[in-house]
């Protein structure tokens, strides 16, 4: 089976997925609760499927869709302040097509990347159980499987770097922003997670979150 039509099976197992029933209760409510400057748009409420390009080198790994971003646009990263600081820093590295992601509709693009997160239902305080952890690393798992172009795989925050290392049968690593793990198969890369909480107190700053994707741009381009 090709690599496309094996992705698109997965995503569609994604999208129905109602394994962890909290996680499907929550993003059911909050789709329909909303907040009120998104009062009039139409949420997207169910799990979210990685996106990118299936030939992608570089995997983007995040910690879960945020509640009133992706869990309402139905992409990624796409519609709130991280997705601000993941679409500029992927343009001006060349894995994007334009510097900002705040839609479907939008046009925005990877080249030669993929993202996709440790959870697919956005939770509540942004804190997945660990029982909701186990539940969707199966999907990274095959998501790994199937995008076997994979070389390296940015982690933001502790959360995605424990999922990659376990999933990896990695042991013992310790997270910290700028750490890189030389696997067998893959480089990873740590980074704090662009959340509004790290980037708008200063424990992110730009320089040290596009010193990130430099690193790895330089890694794919030696051949
Ligand atoms: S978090 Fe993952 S495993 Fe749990 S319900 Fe959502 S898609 Fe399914």
């Amino acid at each position: 089976m090709k690599r496309l039509q094996r992705l698109d099976e997965l995503n569609k197992k994604i999208t129905r997925c109602k394994k962890c029933q909290r996680l499907a209760a929550y993003i059911r409510t909050v789709a329909k609760e909303k907040v009120n400057r998104f009062s009039d748009q139409k949420y997207w409420g169910r799990p979210l499927t990685g996106f990118g390009d299936v030939t992608a080198e570089l995997l983007l790994v995040g910690l879960a869709p945020a509640a009133h971003g992706g869990n309402r646009t139905g992409r990624m990263f796409t519609g709130d302040s991280s997705g601000n600081w993941v679409a500029r820093v992927l343009y001006e590295n060349v894995f994007a097509t334009k510097p900002t992601s705040e839609s479907l509709a939008d046009g925005f693009g990877l080249i030669n990347a993929y993202m996709t997160a440790s959870v697919r239902c956005a939770p509540p305080q942004n804190k997945p159980l660990k029982e909701e952890l186990a539940n969707c690393s199966l999907y990274l798992k095959e998501e790994l499987f199937i995008l076997n172009s994979i070389r390296v795989i940015v982690c933001f925050g502790k959360i995605a770097f424990d999922s990659c290392c376990k999933l990896l049968h990695i042991k013992g690593a310790k997270f910290f922003h700028g750490k890189i793990i030389n696997h067998r198969k893959f480089v990873i890369i740590s980074t704090y997670h662009p959340s509004r909480q790290n980037t708008q107190t200063g424990r992110l700053r730009w320089q040290q979150w596009s010193d990130i994707f430099s690193k790895a741009k330089d890694i794919l381009d030696e051949k």
